[in-house]
């Protein structure tokens, strides 16, 4: 049976979408300080867990990367139908990043550079296309342009430090408050 500390858990969903997982890793070096969260929250769907499907509604869901195909979008409408409270952690999610970098060049510009133009592509030089392949969009959308977003966590990565003092602002309950020295991009 659970004693009362369990029961007052908050429940912490991740995922990573049209990202890298750096912002991942930057929440991972907050190393020891690791033990002191889940003391106060417990993680479900998260690529920290392996949980690939939410086994209950969570109370905040932390999003790496924005949406550059349909099943990032899947995903994504998925979170804000199971988080109470829904965080774009990182530029990619904020902006669309790096992989936003294509969004001036016409979706099947880029597909034939990639597929067909380079000398490194496959002998064949056919751009994929499958039922099971997720459709490409045709630009990379920020996740606040498909749902509601209810916090940003900036940097490239949110250091660790950052993503620490927002956890626990947002586990608190306390206003965010992220000064603009200590965004950081690398
Ligand atoms: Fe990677 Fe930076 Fe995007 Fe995070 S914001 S997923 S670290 S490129």
């Amino acid at each position: 049976m659970k004693n009362e500390t369990e029961k007052k858990k908050l429940t912490v969903a991740t995922i990573s979408l049209a990202g890298c997982f750096g912002c991942h890793m930057s929440f991972i070096d907050i190393d020891l300080r690791i033990l002191d969260l889940i003391k106060q929250i417990e993680f479900n769907r998260s690529p920290l867990t392996d949980i690939k499907r939410f086994t209950k509604h969570c109370d905040i869901g932390l999003i790496e990367g924005g949406c550059c195909n349909a099943e990032n979008v899947k995903v994504l409408k998925e979170f804000r139908e199971n988080c109470d409270i829904l965080v774009s952690l990182g530029e990619c999610a904020i902006m669309g990043g790096l992989p936003a970098m294509r969004n001036d060049i016409p979706l099947k510009q880029c597909l034939q550079e990639a597929y067909q133009n380079v000398s490194t592509s496959a002998h064949n030089k056919v751009i994929p296309h499958h039922q099971e392949l997720p459709k490409i969009l045709d630009k990379v959308y920020p996740c606040h342009q498909i749902v509601k977003i209810d916090h940003f966590i900036p940097g490239c990565p949110p250091n660790a430090e950052i993503i620490w003092q927002s956890l626990k602002q947002l586990i608190s309950g306390e206003p965010q408050k992220i000064n603009y020295e200590d965004f950081k991009y690398d």
